[in-house]
């Protein structure tokens, strides 16, 4: 067992009491062009619990038939004393959790499930390595703002456009590099290969990785196969699949937990 195995961080299961929510939109704000953060709030989210900055909640919105569906998407925030839920939304073409996120107002009603639970990462870690694209930007947005203070951090984010950048409040020092790229090129994925080119990733890097799904796999390939780095310090997620409704990979080539 190699000593990046041995020291290899854990991530512990945590469950949640599965629920729904009924939860009433307390307002809209396009908070760049290509994303739209909904605050959500109610009395029901008395007891709601996200621990991991990659949680993620089921949202049930009607699709073009009127028929519920369950969509995916991270909890951006939540504040116990307010009871709000933020949750944002990148802006693509087709889609019913987007196509409502466009229509919502406040006063609209969103039916929320979980977090079933949260995947909390734990040991030695001395710098993060966050890679995603607009999708990702609500967990990478977490990683960062929830990040113990003086721990390094580098983020690599695809989004359309410059004024699609976002600035962060952390404790932790940070180094972010945004990627400009057409929406409609978010399922190729040389603009973020590029960018994380011979990126340092050094003894106790922990790295996260979020995107389109053939995105997040050529990433996770190139920094095993050229960076060598080892797969227990990452995790690779493929947060929708180009041409496929209601589609994630969230766990890349996981390993398996370590033995007790
Ligand atoms: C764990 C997890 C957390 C997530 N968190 C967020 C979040 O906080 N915010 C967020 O915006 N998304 C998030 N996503 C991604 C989101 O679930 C998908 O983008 C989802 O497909 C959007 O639903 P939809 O109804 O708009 O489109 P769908 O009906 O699912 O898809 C319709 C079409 O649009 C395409 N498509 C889907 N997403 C995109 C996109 N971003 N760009 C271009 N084409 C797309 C699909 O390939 C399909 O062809 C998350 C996904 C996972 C797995």
């Amino acid at each position: 067992m190699t000593s990046e195995t041995r020291n290899a961080p854990s991530l512990e299961r945590v469950r949640h009491e599965l629920k729904k929510r009924d939860l009433e939109v307390q307002s809209v704000e396009r908070i760049t062009p290509s994303m739209i953060r909904i605050v959500l709030g109610g009395d029901e989210l008395a007891d709601f619990t996200s621990l991991a900055p990659d949680d993620h909640i089921k949202l049930f919105v009607p699709d073009d038939k009127g028929m519920m569906v369950m969509r995916d998407y991270t909890p951006r925030a939540f504040d116990y004393e307010a009871r709000s839920l933020t949750v944002d939304f990148a802006v693509h073409e087709a889609g019913p959790a987007t196509a409502w996120a466009i229509a919502a107002k406040p006063g609209d009603r969103l039916q929320v499930g979980g977090p079933r639970g949260s995947a909390v990462l734990t040991g030695e870690i001395k710098r993060l390595l966050l890679i995603g694209d607009e999708t990702a930007l609500p967990a990478i947005g977490r990683w960062i703002e929830e990040a113990d203070a003086g721990l390094e951090i580098e983020a690599f984010v695809a989004v359309p456009d410059a004024a699609d950048s976002q600035s962060f409040k952390t404790c932790a020092d940070l180094a972010m590099h945004w990627i400009y790229r057409p929406g409609g090129e978010a399922n190729n994925p040389e603009p973020l290969l590029q960018a994380v080119k011979d990126v340092a990733c050094g003894e106790g890097t922990y790295v996260w990785i979020a995107a389109e799904a053939r995105v997040a796999k050529a990433i996770r390939t190139y920094l095993i196969e050229e960076l060598a780095h080892p797969l227990t310090w990452m995790k690779a997620s493929g947060y929708w699949v180009h041409g496929q409704a209601d589609s994630s990979e969230k766990s890349i080539g996981e390993v398996p937990p370590r033995p007790a």
